[in-house]
């Protein structure tokens, strides 16, 4: 039997660098010039009020713009791009992030379509066991190029091409992929067996530490990693962040579920020599062995806190703002234990007895503790997800003065860490 072919090239210039990924695998040797071309790019999110490093946790604006060029030359011209990016503070989320990366010129140069799948529509479609929505446009087109980046994931070890179809999904089907009953890495798998995937480019420039927003640590990486074949591409970049399948929850299920061999040698590999580029990266931040905290704030000497460790199912929403909430924490630390309080989040975690005072982060922390006997003092900290204002008002009660400030000096501290002269040029996400 052969091998899936998956190419991997250096990065040096998005049109030529791009186009011999695409020709080293095929890529688009099946495409007709009729097509419905979906893009479907990792534009997750954006901050438009705090600096915003976008290293490694979106898809490259100079890549799509050369993608689309590729397209255009090879006779495509029913292009669309389409994302449902997080929109929990802001509706318009994805014009907002595609004006922003001046995908607005795609549109007016190449006809390229640009589709926020959060304000069109969704259809319900039946996976057996369950249902999930998806976008119209992607299960209408002929055609869909998947286009992640190269980022590990705090819940999923990596977030490639496999994860990135969730991006496809509405609001409440995301958010049922995060359900407790069965876990978030045996839900998005299955999202591909309904959409026709022709090629999978994962974007490489950058590579995301401790993924998947902007609080984890991205490294210039100059790699782009091709596949028709979808779970071989996700092999490679795996890989080459240091993972093997086995230790990837969601591509062993796939394996395992489409009987495919789930070794980097069972991929035929073009191009590049992928040992050359295999570093491990770590996926998620550590936790003290008892989980009352990460390590880092038990090093710091932080104590009279129990925060658990967020689990599967926290979804995106309330993930995103769970790094915000550590921080706010260490920003309350002025060398004191704090007063014996019990943090808890998502959809599983049961408050436990002996706290002062109990958090119950987000509305689902809130529901299932309800009525929980082991609280004493128990603080709402109501949203889906939470605001900022609600998090320093709920810790606040709990004893903790948070400092929003050293809040937002990390903000500034993570985007300047990044400087252009070593490759971080934010001119990479957006088009002229
Ligand atoms: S409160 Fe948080 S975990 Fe619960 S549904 Fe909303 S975003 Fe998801």
């Amino acid at each position: 039997m052969s091998r899936p072919l998956v190419s991997i090239v250096g990065y040096k210039d998005p049109y030529n660098s791009l186009k011999q990924a695409i020709d080293l695998c095929f890529g688009i040797e099946d495409f007709k010039e009729q097509d419905r071309v979906l893009i479907k790019p990792n534009l997750v999110a954006w901050d438009f009020e705090l600096p915003f490093p976008p290293f490694g946790v979106v898809t490259t604006a100079v890549l799509m713009e050369a993608l689309i060029k590729i397209l255009h030359d090879a006779g495509l011209h029913h292009i669309t791009i389409g994302e449902a990016p997080l929109n929990v503070h802001k509706k318009d989320m994805g014009h907002a992030i595609f004006k922003e990366m001046g995908f607005n010129k795609l549109q007016e140069r190449y006809g390229v379509e640009l589709v926020d799948f959060n304000v069109d529509e969704f259809e319900e479609v039946d996976f057996g066991d369950f249902t999930l929505s998806l976008a119209k446009k992607a299960l209408e087109a002929d055609k869909i190029i998947n286009f992640p980046v190269l980022k590990t994931h705090n819940q999923a070890t990596v977030s490639l091409g496999l994860k990135n179809l969730k991006g496809c999904l509405n609001r409440k089907s995301k958010m049922f992929c995060h359900n407790k009953d069965r876990d978030l890495n045996y839900m998005f798998p299955h999202i591909i067996e309904k959409l026709p995937i022709a090629l999978t480019i994962i974007d490489g420039i950058f590579a995301l530490e401790k993924g998947p927003a902007q609080t984890g640590k991205a490294y210039r990486k100059d790699l782009i990693i091709a596949s028709k074949d979808p779970f071989a591409c996700d092999v490679v970049g795996a890989k080459i962040l240091g993972y093997d399948v086995e230790e990837v929850e969601h591509l062993k299920y796939y394996a395992e579920i489409h009987g495919l061999g789930d070794r980097i040698e069972d991929v035929d590999i073009k191009g590049e020599d992928i040992k050359a580029h295999i570093e491990r990266i770590e996926y998620d931040w550590e936790w003290t062995e008892e989980d009352t905290m990460p390590k880092g704030f038990e090093k710091r000497g932080i104590s009279g806190i129990a925060i658990r460790k967020y689990d599967n199912t926290l979804c995106t929403g309330c993930s995103m703002m769970y790094n915000p909430m550590l921080l706010l924490v260490m920003s309350a630390f002025k060398g004191e234990p704090f007063k014996n309080v019990e943090l808890v989040s998502g959809k599983k975690q049961i408050a436990s007895k002996g706290y002062d005072y109990t958090v119950l982060f987000g509305n689902c922390a809130c529901k299932l503790n309800k009525d929980n006997p082991n609280i004493k003092n128990p603080i709402l900290i109501k949203g889906c997800p939470p605001k900022f204002d609600k998090i320093i008002e709920g810790l606040k009660l709990a004893g903790l003065e948070c400092n929003y400030q050293e809040y937002l000096a990390y903000r500034q501290y993570i985007f300047s860490r990044y400087k252009k002269d070593d490759g971080f040029d934010m001119e990479l996400y957006s088009i002229k």
